[in-house]
C-alpha cells in the first residue's frame, strides 16, 4: 500500500508550506513520525519512505518494535514522547535516543545515572504544562527555570529543549496561544545561557500554528498512519 508514503509526502508539503508562510527555512523543522499503536511493518514502510525519527508513547510497546526493527537501528532515532514512570527509566535510558516527556528532576537524574557510558548522551526535552494543556503531566511554567538548569547540569543526558501537548482546538488563535507561550519560555531559558535547540510542539491538527510560532520538531501520527 502506498498510503503511508503518500501521507508522509502530504505532511512534508504541509510543513514546507507552513515554513514558507513563516519565512523559515524548511530544514528548520524536523518531522517526528509518531508510530504509537501501529506495528513494526508500518514503521518499516515509513522508514522506506525516508522517515528517520519515530515517536512512541509506551515504553514496552516501543521496545518490542525496536527489537523487531533491529536491522534499522543504526538509521533510526527512537523518541519517547509519552509519560515516563520512574520504574521504566532504566529501559528507557537503554533503548531510546530522546525522551521528550521529562517533567521532574528525579526522572532526569535516574536517566542520567542509568544511561550506559558506552552510549551517546540521551537527548531530553522538558514537558511543560502550558495553559490549556490537555494532559496533567508537565512542569508548571513557574517551576521550569529551576528544573531546566538542574537537568542541564546532569552528565550523560543533554537538555535539548521543551515539549508541550496543548488542548486540541480548531480555532487558529486558540492553537497559537500555547505554542507562543512555550516559545517565550524557550527564549527565556536561552537568554539565561542554556544551549537549547528543540521546540517540540505541533501535531497532526495544529502543525501549521506550531511552525508559525517557532516549532523545530512536529510530532505527527494520525496524518501519517491514520486514526488510532
Ligand atoms: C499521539 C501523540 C502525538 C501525535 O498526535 P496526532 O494527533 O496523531 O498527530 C504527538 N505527541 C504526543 C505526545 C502524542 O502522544
Amino acid at each position: 500500500m502506498a498510503t503511508i508514503a503518500a501521507n508522509i509526502q502530504q505532511v512534508r508539503e504541509r510543513i514546507a508550506r507552513a515554513c514558507a508562510a513563516a519565512q523559515r527555512p524548511v530544514q528548520s523543522v524536523t518531522l517526528l513520525t509518531v508510530s504509537k499503536t501501529f506495528g513494526a511493518d508500518e514503521v518499516r514502510e515509513a522508514a522506506a519512505a525516508g522517515e528517520r525519527r519515530f515517536g512512541e508513547n509506551y515504553v514496552q510497546e516501543a521496545i518490542e518494535k525496536i527489537e523487531v526493527l533491529a536491522d534499522l537501528r543504526a538509521q533510526i532515532e527512537w523518541h519517547l514522547i509519552g509519560p515516563l514512570q520512574s520504574n521504566k527509566t532504566r529501559v528507557a535510558a537503554k533503548y531510546f535516543d530522546w525522551v521528550h516527556s521529562v517533567d521532574r528532576l528525579k526522572i532526569a537524574e535516574r536517566l542520567s545515572e542509568q544511561r550506559g557510558p558506552e552510549q551517546p548522551p540521551l537527548n531530553l526535552c522538558l514537558q511543560v504544562n502550558v495553559s490549556g494543556e490537555a494532559s496533567k503531566s508537565g512542569v508548571a511554567p513557574d517551576d521550569l527555570p529551576a528544573l531546566a538548569h538542574a537537568v542541564a547540569a546532569l552528565p550523560r543526558v543533554r537538555l535539548r529543549g521543551l515539549m508541550s501537548i496543548p488542548e486540541p482546538s480548531d480555532d487558529p488563535a486558540q492553537q497559537a496561544a500555547p505554542h507562543r507561550q512555550l516559545r517565550q519560555l524557550f527564549h527565556r531559558l536561552q537568554q539565561e545561557g542554556l544551549d537549547l535547540d528543540t521546540l517540540s510542539m505541533g501535531m497532526s491538527a495544529d502543525l501549521e500554528a506550531a511552525i508559525a510560532e517557532g516549532s523545530t520538531m512536529v510530532r505527527v501520527g494520525t496524518a501519517i498512519f491514520g486514526r488510532r
